[in-house]
């Protein structure tokens, strides 16, 4: 390494200084017609329903759930009436129209469809209620905290990442659940990798990621996510291997579509008692 006078790490490894190697845990493709993959392991350890719908394998845009395009609003709306069929013990889902920005919303209460307006997390203590956050490249991040019984889901791209926008799940889950970040578990979803994510300074900078050099760089959003996490004190780190422009064609990829792909909606929550998962 040839280093920089000022200590700095030259581009080529212009990524986190990670204190520990990524944990990979990667999801795994769920039967069924709604395309989607899950969070290995997490229904049976944690009691929790978390996972990223994919492109599938239908014509034309595939199972594009943004809502915010130019798709047809009677096509977009039939994919997400399948995908809330699929998950038919929950009797609430909410999401936002995201702006990279640190909100995140408490849920609790009314059932049905919820759409806010300016929010980028959202945390939840009650069984049934599922979270979701739209993401193409950006980075969903899922936190459990087991025993506390609560769960929260965030849209993370760089800007929301400067911003903060993981420290502030943390303290909303902490705050809601009585919970301890130790007891918290996070795993960093499908998005871009860091070899496919090239930088300019004004990000590097916003991440706060040691770089030199002309530029541009590279940056590994979830490295310097699980970093972050770990210095907030949560010690249980899992990062998905999976990259959305690598892997374009299982999922969507904002930036390696020039801007024209659909979105993917990422979900998590907790699963109602059998008792009370009428619908
Ligand atoms: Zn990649």
């Amino acid at each position: 390494m040839n280093g920089g006078a000022a200590g700095r790490t030259p581009p080529s490894a212009a990524v986190p200084p990670a204190t520990e190697p990524p944990v990979l845990l990667a999801e795994t493709p769920v039967p069924g017609a709604v395309p989607r993959y899950e969070i290995p392991g997490w229904r049976d350890r944690f009691g929790v329903v978390a996972g990223i719908t994919a492109r599938g394998s239908g014509p034309g845009p595939g199972f594009d759930l943004g809502l915010w395009t130019r798709q047809p609003v009677e096509e977009v709306m039939g994919r997400w009436r399948e995908f809330r069929g699929a998950e038919p013990g929950f009797r609430a889902f909410v999401m936002a129209h995201q702006v990279h920005g640190t909100l995140v919303a408490a849920h609790s209460g009314p059932g049905g469809w919820i759409i806010l307006e300016g929010i980028d997390g959202h945390v939840t203590a009650e069984a049934g209620t599922l979270l979701l956050v739209t993401v193409a490249d950006c980075i969903p991040v899922y936190l459990v905290a087991p025993r506390a019984r609560a769960v929260a889901l965030l849209h993370a791209g760089w800007r929301g990442t400067a911003a903060g926008i993981l420290r502030r799940g943390v303290e909303r889950l902490t705050g809601l659940a009585g919970a301890n970040p130790p007891d918290i578990v996070i795993h960093l979803g499908v998005g871009i990798c860091g070899q496919c994510y090239e930088v300019g300074h004004e990000v590097m900078e916003g991440c706060g990621v040691a770089h030199a050099g002309p530029g541009p760089w590279r940056l590994d959003l979830r490295a310097r996510l699980a970093d972050e996490a770990r210095r907030l004190g949560v010690e249980r780190v899992t990062t998905s291997p999976w990259c959305s422009a690598h892997h374009r064609p299982t999922f969507y990829s904002h930036r390696a579509s020039g801007g024209t792909d659909g979105r993917m909606a990422a979900y998590l929550g907790m699963l109602p008692a059998p008792a009370a998962a009428g619908r």
